[in-house]
């Protein structure tokens, strides 16, 4: 027995197909109309708004990271965002057990602080320019050189810089790493 598809009922009730009574291949409705100009083409549009991992690589992928032109803040933030530096720092909240090394709170809201050289230090001791030269620093990259911190201690460290502006500094970093 023929199964009878329930949309056929509703479809041969009244439904008018869009090319009934006309015959043949139907062409675009715009074809031929005179000053048609669609209000912003595709390349105008990419120039207004570029892809949002423009200029994203050097922050992605550190072996292809241009030469670094932003200041430290920016390239610590840079630098952070390194997936080997990012292992590093989970590494060490493991060690730590997930527990803030200054106030002894477990858990939360964890980040990992460069101790007892700071990050600036290593900056500076080792005349680190860019991302390149970050990941091949031995004091960079060293668990023991790194310790777990909740969040309001890391804050009311010296070496974290100014909280305020750090909510911008990512998107300065990847304007200054094109
Ligand atoms: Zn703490």
């Amino acid at each position: 027995m023929k199964r009878k598809c329930k949309h056929d009922k509703q479809f041969k009730k009244g439904r008018i197909p869009w090319n009934k009574g006309k015959k043949g291949l139907q062409t675009s409705w715009l074809k031929g109309k005179k000053g048609y100009k669609p209000k912003h083409s595709i390349e105008e549009y990419n120039k207004n708004n570029p892809p949002w991992n423009k200029g994203l690589r050097g922050i992605q992928r550190g072996k292809n990271a241009p030469n670094w032109k932003g200041g430290l803040t920016k390239l610590s933030v840079a630098i952070r965002g390194q997936i080997d530096i990012i292992k590093l720092m989970a590494k060490r909240k493991k060690i730590d057990d997930y527990t803030c090394q200054i106030c002894g709170k477990r858990g939360g809201d964890l980040e990992t602080d460069h101790f007892p050289v700071s990050f600036a230090e290593i900056i500076k001791k080792y005349n680190i320019t860019n991302i390149e030269e970050a990941l091949s620093c031995k004091k960079m990259l060293d668990i023991e050189n790194l310790r777990t911190l909740c969040k309001s201690c890391h804050r009311k460290t010296k070496s974290f810089g100014r909280p305020r502006k750090r909510k911008n500094d990512a998107r300065e970093a990847v304007k200054g790493g094109k």
